[in-house]
């Protein structure tokens, strides 16, 4: 069995077959939705679903009704969670047009996330393509707000009904789409943090760079410790006690120099909103950086007056500056600093096609561009 990509294979292109939904939301009862929209309550009318098997590879693309999907209760992800995901949002520009942002980045990520997994690798241009298809017909669904978007949500998982442990030979890759607005409630108002050491997410050799989840399961726990402290979100540690990431976000330090930290390791989930951030906080003349921060240096530092900024950053919430770090017998405010804000401003500027895309970043959804 062979579960890897050959980029230079040719590909045949997809053909999706397309059924329209005839219970499909009126444009009263959508753009009611899109009025508010909340984070991933709502859903569009289609969803894109695409099989994968050992002997037919990647087929019967189609375009369906947004609706449960029937499984056997013994396909494998229900039991050992092979599954792995994707975040990326479509943005609509004040043309009308609708815009995504590095989709190359997510599906390279979902291959690396796939390999982790054992699952199958989509190739890039499948992935984009079936972005494309569901924007096809779910267009009107990308709402037009401030910081308003369509969250778009590839999965994939195991679908085979088999209790044995491998790998399975029978893989569904989805696509489904939610209307959102800002992530936390109040924009980008600082959060804070509480310092999980009694958990991690994730091990040396284990799945932490993988979109999985399994990761997530295993925040869930150490979030909701997060939340009872009064907390937003919960920050891992490594087992050498250097910083890791947030259950959905990567952290950023800021120093007085003006140079910029990133946590690096093979635990952390490679987020593209912080390898952008970093992208454009380098142009700036901002010195860049990935390497270990452990929990020392930060507290420290921001003790010191060395670190000045310290944010968090992720498709969803963008850009959120961290105001207040909570361990079990401290609290330490954050500094503030204008860097967090203006690089989320350039950042939104740029998807929402209001500042030059200097970098190529953007890929037009709604029409061949
Ligand atoms: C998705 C994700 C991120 C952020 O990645 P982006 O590509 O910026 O959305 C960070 N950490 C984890 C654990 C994630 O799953």
């Amino acid at each position: 069995m062979s579960l890897t990509y050959d980029p230079d294979a040719d590909l045949t292109p997809l053909e999706f077959s397309v059924t329209k939904n005839l219970a499909a939301k009126t444009p009263a009862e959508r753009d009611e939705i899109l009025a508010s929209p909340a984070f991933g309550t709502k859903f569009t009318d289609h969803m894109i679903d695409i099989c994968w098997s050992v002997r037919g590879g990647w087929h019967r693309p189609r375009v369906q009704p947004y609706g449960p999907l029937s499984l056997d209760p013994a396909a494998a992800v229900l039991h050992y969670g092979q599954e792995i995901f994707e975040g990326i949002k479509a943005y609509r520009h004040a043309d009308g047009s609708i815009h995504t942002f590095r989709p190359r980045q997510n599906a390279l990520r979902l291959q690396r996330s796939a390999r982790r997994l054992a699952l199958p690798e989509l190739p890039v241009e499948y992935f984009i393509e079936s972005l494309k298809a569901l924007i096809a017909v779910d267009g009107a669904w990308v709402p037009s707000g401030e910081d308003q978007s369509l969250y778009l949500r590839p999965f994939m998982f195991a679908k085979e009904a088999f209790l044995g442990v491998r790998p399975a030979n029978k893989v569904g890759y989805y696509v489904i789409a939610s209307p959102v607005g800002a992530y936390f409630a109040g924009g980008a108002k600082p959060v804070s943090i509480w310092l999980s050491e009694d958990y991690a997410r994730a091990g040396k050799g284990g799945t932490g760079a993988a979109k999985t989840g399994g990761n997530y399961a295993s925040s869930l726990l150490p979030q909701a410790e997060a939340y009872e402290q009064g907390c937003d979100q919960v920050v891992f540690l490594d087992p050498d006690r250097n910083v890791e990431e947030l259950g959905g976000m990567n952290i950023v330090f800021v120093y007085k120099d003006g140079s910029i930290v990133t946590p690096q390791s093979d635990s952390i989930l490679e987020g593209i909103t912080r390898e952008s951030i970093l992208q454009l906080a380098a142009d700036r003349g901002h010195t860049v950086s990935g390497r270990a921060v452990s929990i020392d240096e930060w507290r420290e530092g921001v003790a010191s007056g060395d670190i000045v900024e310290v944010f968090a950053c992720g498709t969803a919430a963008v850009v959120a500056p961290i105001g207040v770090l909570k361990g079990r017998n401290f609290f330490d405010e954050q500094p503030l600093g204008p860097l967090a804000l203006s690089l989320r401003e350039e950042l939104t500027d740029i998807q929402y096609g209001r500042r030059e895309d200097r970098h190529n970043w953007l890929v037009r959804l709604d029409a061949d561009a």
